[in-house]
């Protein structure tokens, strides 16, 4: 069932109202301002710092980033990655600079943690935009990048949990439950067993950054959904969908269901709404039911019309505004949805406007 015309107006009335009361947002207190995904707390605590410092809005969001795709805690975006359904760990990442108008990104690369430094080298270059597999490798290893194993012994129990329990007609056999590894509970108490079994979810860092001139820039780094296809392209390195920099009106990116954020350009159509003069929450909003409008597919969407799918998206404009919107207020374990956003206020993490309330 598509999204009734009742349903349809009734999100189109709600985008509006959540602009104009601001949702429970923070207060927008000016130039410079770092906003990303809410596992992005100390990236944007540190791009701020570096932007302060006086660092090119770019070179500060790549500072940030670095740190998320450090940490082996986060599953989602460098070291500790979960894997494909291989079990081969493939990154994607791009960079957008403002300023310069340029672009760089790396997809499916393997063997290096940082692929948003690899995306930036591109950019800086290269007469290219993008680099995939075995070519963005290559480009990797000629710069000095090792090949370095980034899976770890969590994500590895994690993977070969999910490989026992993919399908009874292999030759695998389910643990059962008492015999669960401790990593592989952590990891369903984190994301949920439903995302688990139907590997549609993962996670990723957007972020996006102005400095004190209103020169902006944007950074996106994941290792893509879980268990993905070997060679599945996410938004994530696609510029204009995973991330989007114009510097005379704004930034943006999205995490969460990939294909449906290609499917309609996310990070440039936010970014063609806040030209038309909305507010950075309010042209994630509209994204987000362009998406709920836009998905077809019956295997996509609930009785109820609703899509099946998270998406969420971070936006700042040239002046310092920022907003974030998810496609539902409250991820599959209940956890009301978070962005983290740092400026002269200091680094914080504040509700996520939303599209729909539940499922
Ligand atoms: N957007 C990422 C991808 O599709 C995954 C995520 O953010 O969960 O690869």
């Amino acid at each position: 069932m598509r999204l009734s015309r009742r349903e349809l107006l009734r999100t189109t009335a709600a985008v509006a109202a959540l602009a104009q009361t601001g949702q429970a947002q923070g207060k927008e207190g000016g130039r410079p301002v770092a906003i990303s995904s809410a596992n992005g707390l100390r990236a944007v605590e540190l791009a701020l710092r570096r932007m302060q410092e006086g660092a090119d809005p770019l070179d500060a969001a790549v500072a940030g980033v670095n740190l998320v795709e450090d940490d082996p805690a986060d599953m989602t975006v460098g070291y500790g990655g979960v894997p494909n359904e291989e079990g081969v760990v493939q990154f994607d990442a791009c960079v957008m600079h403002g300023p310069s108008g340029r672009a760089g990104a790396v997809a499916a690369l393997e063997g290096v943690k940082n692929p948003t430094k690899v995306a930036k080298l591109v950019m800086e270059t290269t007469d290219h935009v993008l680099l995939v597999g075995p070519g963005a490798r290559h480009f990797a290893t000629v710069n000095g990048f090792g090949n370095e194993n980034l899976l770890t012994e969590k994500a590895r129990k994690v993977w070969l949990f999910w490989k026992q329990n993919l399908s009874d007609k292999d030759k695998w056999l389910e643990p059962e439950p008492d015999r669960y590894p401790p990593e592989v509970k952590e990891f369903i108490e984190q994301f949920g067993w439903d995302d688990f079994r139907r590997p549609q979810s993962g996670g990723t860092i957007h972020l996006s950054a102005v400095d004190t001139r209103g020169d902006l820039a944007g950074c996106t780094s994941t290792s893509g959904l879980f268990f993905k296809m070997p060679g599945r392209v996410g938004d994530s390195p696609i510029i204009g969908a995973g991330c989007f920099t114009d510097n005379e009106v704004g930034s943006a990116g999205g995490t969460g269901r990939g294909e449906a954020n290609i499917l309609v350009s996310g990070g440039h159509l936010i970014v063609e709404f806040m030209r038309q003069g909305k507010h950075p929450r309010e042209a994630c909003l509209m994204t987000l039911e362009r998406i709920a409008r836009t998905t077809r597919e019956k295997r996509l969407l609930f009785a109820n019309g609703r899509p099946k799918f998270d998406i969420s998206f971070y936006a700042l404009d040239k002046a310092g505004r920022y907003g974030s919107a998810v496609m539902y207020a409250f991820s599959t374990i209940g956890k009301r949805r978070q962005f983290a956003v740092a400026d002269a206020s200091g680094a914080r993490k504040e509700d996520c406007a939303f599209l729909f309330e539940r499922r």
